[in-house]
């Protein structure tokens, strides 16, 4: 039998292994930060009447620019931005992966702070570019002073600051951004997969005039609960997007993609109904585990990092028998859980304090 190894791989993906969150069939699934509410009936009605008016259209191809689309986004982002400021993709990842093409490559270089999303790396690796993975600190909170010592060090062609962070949770303050940009001279992108959840800070969004090498990265997949029709967007110059269009495969969003889309963002305010919901939910579960003696990273995002397992390994498959799949990434006494409704979140509460105190 013929094994990967067999095979004549590029020397950067030698030994990568695929993004692989498990995907177990479990009743309460808190592991890769979805929203865990289904969709507003009335908006799920909408949705069905729009993608069956794409059908009776699917013997054409879609819209190259997908111009109604990018019409409804920079509605709801505002800021007054145009459609010409807005990209999107399947999935902020292809996204992603289309700014490292246009930007990124052989001999160029990405850097970012880690921990941050797994995914950073493998879109390097896949696109050819260099990887530059600079630590946070402890407390995982990113300072202007570190972040511009890092980029005037490595002078990277394209850097990522994650905010919220995954798979942290940990805030992005806007000087950061601000003195990030103003430190090298590359692509800068905020991934702000979700920024929904970050009452407390504006969207980087509100830089972009004048700045015409800062991305803005946003999905539909966390906040939106609309992970599985995969819709990633952009907000940047004109110009960035003409970059992009060098890369995208022609029509990359399907008709259908663009259909669904379209009509959830046109009702954002139902879609967005449990976001406040899910806050007081991580809230919740913040206190309860704190207050086990657990170490409960800060969060602006819908998940927490949580420290003070003394083995994150047999508490994952503790709660995996129960039925209930959060997450394990490697970092040292640290699980990390997403916060989903009001009985799920009890559920994972109750099964964490029935095996003890932090640390036993
Ligand atoms: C979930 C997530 C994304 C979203 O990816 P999609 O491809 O849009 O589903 C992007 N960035 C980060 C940091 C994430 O956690």
């Amino acid at each position: 039998m013929t094994s990967l190894s067999d095979l004549p791989l590029r020397a950067n993906l030698v030994g990568k292994l695929p993004y692989g969150a498990p995907q177990d069939p479990v009743p309460i699934s808190l592991n890769v930060n979805e929203n865990t509410h289904p969709i507003p009936e009335g908006v799920l009605t909408d949705i069905v009447a729009a993608l069956t008016d794409a059908v009776r259209g699917v013997n054409r191809y879609p819209d190259r620019e997908f111009t109604e689309l990018r019409r409804a986004l920079a509605g709801y982002l505002g800021f007054g931005l145009a459609p010409e400021h807005v990209w999107a993709a399947n999935g902020s990842n292809e996204v992603l992966q289309q700014i490292l093409q246009a930007f990124g490559g052989p001999g160029r270089t990405l850097l970012s702070f880690t921990p941050t999303y797994s995914m950073y790396p493998l879109l390097a690796a896949g696109t050819d570019t260099g990887w530059i993975p600079v630590e946070r600190p402890a407390d995982y909170a990113l300072t202007p002073e570190a972040v511009v010592s890092a980029l005037r060090e490595h002078r990277p062609d394209i850097a990522i600051l994650c905010g919220p962070n995954n798979p942290t949770g940990t805030p992005l303050d806007r000087e950061v951004v601000l003195a990030a940009y103003d430190a090298f001279d590359g692509i800068l992108i905020v991934d702000e997969a979700y920024q929904e959840f970050d009452a407390e800070r504006e969207s980087s969004i509100a830089l972009l005039p004048g700045r015409h090498r800062l991305l803005v990265s946003r999905t539909m997949s966390k906040a939106f609960a609309f992970a599985g029709v995969r819709l990633g967007y952009l907000a940047a110059d004109p110009a960035v997007i003409d970059a992009l269009r060098l890369v995208r495969l022609p029509y990359h969003l399907s008709a259908l993609t663009q259909a669904a889309a379209t009509a959830a963002v046109r009702h954002a305010d139902e879609m967005l109904a449990t976001v406040a919901d899910i806050r007081a939910q991580r809230d919740r579960l913040a206190a309860a585990l704190s207050e086990l003696g657990y170490l409960v990273h800060p969060s602006g995002a819908n998940f927490l990092l949580v420290g003070g397992f003394a083995d994150p390994e047999a508490t994952f498959e503790a709660l995996r028998a129960q039925g209930i799949l959060i997450r394990n990434l490697g970092i040292d006494g640290h699980l990390r859980i997403t916060a989903g409704t009001e009985s799920e979140t009890t559920a994972v509460i109750e099964a964490i304090a029935a095996l003890g105190v932090a640390g036993a």
